[in-house]
């Protein structure tokens, strides 16, 4: 086939897996506003409304909160690279594919790592945390994941902050999954440092990891030793862009992905349209309608605390997983999760997130699913 003469024609997917989700066309069409230099002023304001946005749905007042450019995992490695000098101590919880990564990424930064494991659906609890923080007072941080994508568990945050913040260290969140879906208050609940990405429950394309760190944090990042060993990833020159040098000029160090930036902005002015708290009782109520529904069809959840926008559940024993999963998606165009690491196989992972989770969507995916079993 010559590929000059093909043209490309992408399937309009209904995405209801963990990541990327359905994008609504008010983003697709914001994606396609003309491109703007990256120091141009008016790029340069659209730039500081997006931070601004982002601060409103992070609920923070962090200064330095900007879109790291790259997917999640971009988040991840900017919070830890930064953050973390060969030979720091970290304690890190590890319930879940993510958490493992976090582990990997910190060590790769010469740090030792400490972990606190729970079995893969279950949450970190409070007492566990509290063991390691006993263990380990020169730890320098404690990294949790919010949403554990993997299990669907939906991780209880504000205890733990106290007592990490009670033992001098620092708070460190994935919230990759969970903004924009869940109940989540980066400076009632004390976290320092944080990141996200665009594609899960902000419902814009894969790309951009809005990242967020607190006065605390970035204290620490002043008093390092050593340079931050990733030239791309470094704050202390990013924020000479995105946040303005101290005469109040922008100093370029990588192009911005300018029209992802109009897509990010397009996303979170529909979050904040709708309003957080009304975005957030939305993924409840269609959540638990799909709970119930996943449930009269035989299915058992994973996580005994689940999260909303993401619902792991075993697949039944005499079901052909991937047999079920192709058929949503040629039969129906509807694209679920199927299970990662250990739940390979095993489960499957149905996604509520932002614009895809509607009433429609939970009963069209109830319908298909009980028509493929
Ligand atoms: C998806 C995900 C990531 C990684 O994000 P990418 O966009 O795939 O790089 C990290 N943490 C969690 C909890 C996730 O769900």
């Amino acid at each position: 086939m010559n590929a000059t003469n093909t043209r490309l024609n992408p399937a309009e997917r209904i995405l209801m897996g963990p990541g990327p989700s359905t994008v609504s066309s008010r983003v697709l069409r914001a994606l396609a506003a003309p491109t703007l230099g990256h120091l141009d002023p008016q790029y340069v304001q659209i730039m500081d409304e997006t931070c601004a946005m982002l601060r409103s749905v992070y609920q923070t007042e962090n200064k330095m909160t900007f879109p790291v450019s790259g997917t999640g995992m971009a988040g991840m490695e900017t919070l830890a690279v930064n953050l973390l000098e060969p030979g720091d101590e970290v304690i890190v919880c590890i319930n879940g594919v993510f958490g493992g990564r976090m582990k990997d990424v910190m060590e790769r930064c010469g740090a030792t790592v400490h972990s606190v494991e729970a079995p893969w659906g279950e949450i970190i609890s409070d007492e566990s945390a509290a063991e390691a923080v006993a263990a380990h007072p020169k730890a320098k941080l404690f990294a949790i994941v919010h949403a554990e994508t993997s299990t669907g568990a939906h991780q209880p945050l504000v205890n733990i902050s106290k007592l990490v913040h009670d033992a001098g260290m620092l708070f460190l969140v994935d919230a990759v999954t969970s903004l924009g879906g869940h109940e989540l208050k980066v400076d009632e609940w004390g976290i320092d440092a944080i990141y996200s990405g665009t594609q899960k429950n902000l419902s814009c394309p894969p790309g951009l990891s809005p990242v967020s760190f607190s006065d605390r944090a970035l204290e620490v990042m002043e008093a390092r030793k050593t340079k931050v060993q990733s030239w791309y990833l470094d704050v202390s020159m990013l924020r000479n862009y995105y946040m303005g040098n101290a005469e109040g000029g922008r100093a370029y160090h990588h192009t911005a992905p300018i029209n992802m930036t109009y897509a990010l902005r397009e996303a979170l002015q529909i979050i904040l349209e709708e309003g957080l708290e009304n975005r957030i009782a939305r993924h409840e109520k269609w959540h638990r309608r799909l709970r119930s529904g996943l449930e009269a069809l035989g299915l058992k959840y994973v996580p005994s605390h689940s999260l909303h926008n993401l619902n792991c559940v075993y697949k039944p024993d005499e079901a052909d997983d991937a047999a079920v999963r192709s058929a949503l998606l040629n039969d129906y165009s509807i694209e679920i999760g199927a299970g990662l690491g250990p739940m390979a196989g095993k489960a499957w992972r149905i996604g509520l997130m932002g614009h895809a989770c509607s009433q429609r969507n939970v009963d069209l995916v109830l319908a298909a699913l009980k028509e493929v079993l």
